[in-house]
């Protein structure tokens, strides 16, 4: 790890972009008429994303009808921009050494209850081969902030893992969950293939960020978190995700600086973050930490349905932290992404038992349900389980990803390919009883499919899958 001081390695114009007194003022003021909200409401249809001050007035919206019309809303424009996919992928935990002391991780430096450990090669492929067993295909990587896990590390443990083959199984995407890098770091990690790289930034509210996150730390560093995508675009890398942890200070103040980061990496590159993550804060060994501002369920399906109208073409990641009643309610509202089958724990996908160990994990889960069973349940509410990865492999990102918003990407390229890996995951993996909901899926999918040589394709594909044992086609 580079230990220069980090103000060195800043992105060129480095700035703190969220004028936190401005935020705090769209905040302030009094609640908002309701026409003005059916106008904002009106507006985020047209799949325009909404500036600062529409998502402050969304915000400050609590009458009962303005917060029926924010679902609504929410719910329908979700299903016109991602149709009825959720994208599936599991975490992969590499190693638990930090060298921080983030107040509420049980990763951080001075638990003494944390059992460390960072991964062999092959306890590495161990995992993934339970995880492709499984039937996953995308994984994210996490990483403590530590020497050890240097951008070299992170490079090298990416391409093994696209390298693992188990039977049919292969990991054909693989995301990032790690310290912020500088550019040559990021340059590094992108040569090996990555998919999206997040970095968090916990609390935009940076009196609240200090205390979380102690002086003399690299963590401590705000200003070199902020910038740190920034740099990853400087770098090239354009896939990026964002996030905060809720819990930590108010959310409405987070879920505004959220959007204002989205809008400053649209407007200075051209591109917003490809994903914005929300997570909650979880209970995590050795973590005594009391907040005012834990986020009750209301608040986070409200949170959830204001970001998905604010940044319409943003992937929206809801994790296995959340319970499987909260996980459900939520895809309503605008969570295209969730990992399933999930297990924490540093080698735990074949050295645990049903029961979590919470001195060996970041937090503990509120959603351990197997794979299958999570799918099972998708399909049954009526969405289709998607492990596509096309996009990224056909270089579909950063402004290209953006032309998501053209009339028609979703019916030409998304739809047909998450029923293709739906498929495979149906003839490979698949249950008997999760076999028959998503054989019965696919043909709802396909009879809604207008006549056309697109449908006679899909249909075509699917039956080499089904039939034949293709594998991973794509388009
Ligand atoms: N160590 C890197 C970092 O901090 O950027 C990688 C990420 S950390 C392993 C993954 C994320 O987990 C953090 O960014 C934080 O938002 C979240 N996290 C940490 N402690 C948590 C807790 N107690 N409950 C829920 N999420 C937590
Ligand atoms: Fe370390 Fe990340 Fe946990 Fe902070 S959140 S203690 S940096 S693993």
């Amino acid at each position: 790890m580079n230990q220069q001081p980090t103000t060195h390695r800043l992105s060129a114009g480095a700035t703190d972009f969220i004028a936190s007194a401005d935020l705090q003022g769209l905040l302030s003021q009094t609640r908002p008429d309701p026409v003005r909200v059916r106008e904002i409401l009106a507006k985020s249809l047209t799949k325009q994303p909404l500036s600062a001050m529409e998502t402050a007035i969304l915000i400050q919206a609590d009458d009962p009808e303005s917060i029926a019309g924010l679902f609504s809303t929410a719910n329908r424009l979700k299903r016109e921009v991602y149709g009825n996919r959720i994208v599936l992928f599991a975490p992969l935990y590499i190693g638990n050494q930090c060298v921080n002391n983030c107040a509420y991780c049980g990763f951080k430096a001075t638990n003494s209850q944390a059992i460390r450990r960072t991964l062999s090669a092959s306890e590495i492929e161990q995992q993934v081969i339970s995880l492709e067993n499984q039937g996953h295909k995308r994984l994210i990587l996490v990483f403590g902030e530590h020497p050890d896990y240097s951008p070299e590390l992170i490079a090298q443990t990416v391409r093994h893992i696209y390298d693992v083959r188990s039977g049919l199984g292969e990991i054909r995407r693989v995301n990032i969950n790690a310290a912020p890098l500088d550019s040559e770091g990021y340059k590094i990690v992108k040569s090996s293939g990555i998919g999206t790289y997040q970095v968090f930034q916990e609390t935009y509210h940076r009196p609240t960020y200090q205390t979380m996150h102690p002086a003399g730390t690299p963590k401590g560093d705000y200003l070199y978190r902020l910038d740190g995508l920034s740099r990853a675009f400087e770098a090239g890398c354009d896939d990026m995700g964002i996030g905060a942890l809720f819990g930590l200070y108010d959310w409405r103040y987070e879920v505004l600086a959220l959007v204002t980061h989205s809008l400053f990496l649209q407007d200075r590159y051209g591109v917003g973050p490809h994903t914005i993550s929300f997570p909650r804060l979880c209970p995590a060994s050795g973590v005594d930490l009391k907040t005012r501002y834990s986020v009750d369920d209301r608040d986070f399906m409200r949170l959830i349905a204001i970001l998905r109208l604010a940044v319409p073409y943003t992937g929206l990641i809801l994790t296995a932290r959340e319970n499987a009643a909260i996980r459900r309610e939520a895809m309503k509202y605008g969570v295209s992404q969730i990992d399933a089958g999930s297990r924490i724990e540093i080698g735990g996908y074949t050295e645990t038992s049903a029961m979590q160990v919470m001195e060996r994990e970041q937090f503990s889960l509120g959603d351990i349900r197997p794979l299958d069973t999570v799918i099972r349940e998708l399909l049954q509410d009526g969405y289709v389980p998607s492990f596509c990865t096309a996009c990224y492999r056909l270089g579909r990102t950063g402004k290209q990803f953006m032309e998501f918003a053209i009339p028609g990407f979703i019916g030409s390229y998304c739809t047909p390919n998450a029923l293709t890996t739906l498929a495979e995951y149906l003839a490979d993996y698949a249950s008997p009883e999760t076999r028959a909901a998503g054989m019965q899926r696919l043909q709802v999918e396909l009879d809604a499919m207008p006549d056309t040589p697109r449908k006679a394709a899909v249909s075509e594909r699917l039956r080499r899958i089904l039939e034949c044992g293709d594998h991973d086609l794509y388009v």
